[in-house]
């Protein structure tokens, strides 16, 4: 039995078709497909993307609809990550309240699965989970959440980390994430291996934060790719930003990404601005799986960022300096089909059969689309609409 028809839209900028939705998946694809007394759409010869994907987001600490906070912290990372930790108390700041903010200005811009780190540490325990958490069940029917166990204040340097890491991944936690072995933890043995243990015994991927630079990232590099290969866990470990594979030589890191591809471990860029990035169309050539996402947004680390994640596919494409439209094409792929392969969703796609995670944007062709930034017409998660026109048909409060 059908549920929805969207007539006249153009999946992936090709040519017009109606989409029929049965069950939360895509039934039929075809011209002048039968309504059966479903529900239709007009689509208006709108193109049709696959549910945007947003692959790395901290949700449990946005200020999203709290005071504005003035932004007086260093710009390194120990000064942001303490500046943050005890920020938090002073704010009162609610995970389960300012994720949900998150998450609704996420399905707004067509996001349909998130991938979020929670901050766990000897401060606040399980609180940023818990939050999260009871978001992910709150709005379970129309958004995919993943949760990421984040040492956010670092792992081996603070005592009693490790066993909420554990308790973490016990109570509910997706993935096991790390932080800068060597620059935060001083210890990278012993945080890989704590992190790799972690992974094998509770059988869950990892995604690990690595912002070292140049050589000091190069080295965590091969002690992760060592750890991947020796675990079997080829397809299960991300590593998100890696700025050293944005050094000047070429040669070196083109060893390393067909290393990187042959080990099956992922990447994730945000394609920030003032640090090197990599490459990535050479990694995309490489046959490296390559999310995106916002990273965190108006928090206490900065003030930017929306939640749109077509906008983080142009960003993408401006850091790396890609104007043809096929190049600016793989960046929104990224965005979508990257963040579905490194998320491990299941039947993602506009094929008949695939889960009817839709969006609707104008647009003459999908260059257009990321250049344009169009308000999202229609955000379909298993067949159901949960945004019209720019705004989010669920609510945060
Ligand atoms: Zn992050």
């Amino acid at each position: 039995m059908t549920d929805l028809v969207i007539r006249n839209v153009r999946p992936l900028g090709k040519a017009a078709t109606d989409i029929a939705v049965a069950g939360g998946r895509i039934a039929a694809m075809g011209t002048n497909l039968p309504a059966n007394g479903a529900l239709v759409e007009d689509g208006g010869g709108a193109l049709l993307l696959p549910g945007l994907i947003e692959a790395h987001t901290h949700l449990d600490k946005t200020l999203l609809g709290m005071d504005w906070v003035e932004n007086v912290v260093a710009s390194d990372i120990r000064s942001k990550i303490d500046n943050e930790r005890e920020m938090k108390g002073v704010l009162g700041l609610d995970p389960a309240l300012q994720s949900a903010r998150q998450v609704v200005m996420s399905i707004a811009r067509g996001t349909t699965a998130i991938r979020s780190h929670v901050d766990i540490d000897t401060t606040y325990g399980l609180a940023g989970l818990e939050g999260v958490a009871a978001t992910r069940e709150r709005y379970a029917d129309v958004i995919d959440l993943q949760i990421v166990a984040f040492p956010q204040s670092g792992m081996m340097i603070r005592k009693g980390t490790v066993e909420l890491m554990d308790e973490a991944l016990r109570q509910g936690a997706d993935i096991v994430g790390g932080l800068d072995p060597c620059a935060i933890d001083f210890d990278p043995k012993g945080h890989l291996d704590v992190v790799f243990d972690l992974a094998v015994r509770h059988g869950k991927p990892i995604d690990i934060h690595l912002h070292e630079p140049g050589e000091l990232g190069l080295f965590t590099f091969g002690m992760i790719l060592e750890r991947t290969r020796a675990h079997g866990l080829a397809g299960k470990v991300t590593v998100s930003h890696a700025f050293s594979l944005g050094m000047n030589d070429y040669l070196r890191v083109g060893r390393l990404l067909d290393e990187i591809a042959g080990a099956g471990v992922m990447l994730m860029s945000t394609g920030p601005a003032g640090v090197p990035v990599p490459p990535l169309i050479r990694a995309l050539d490489a046959g490296i799986a390559f999310c995106s996402g916002t990273d965190g947004m108006r928090d206490l680390w900065n003030p930017y960022g929306n939640a749109d994640m077509l906008q983080r596919a142009q960003i993408l494409a401006d850091r790396n300096n890609l104007s043809r439209d096929a190049e600016v094409e793989r960046a929104l792929d990224v965005c979508t089909f990257g963040g579905a392969a490194v998320m491990g969703l299941p039947d993602y796609g506009l094929k008949v059969g695939d889960f009817a995670d839709l969006v609707l944007v104008e647009g003459r062709t999908l260059t257009e689309a990321v250049v344009t930034l169009p308000q999202r017409k229609l955000v379909v998660k298993r067949g159901r609409v949960v945004a019209r026109d720019g705004e989010a048909l669920v609510e945060a409060a």
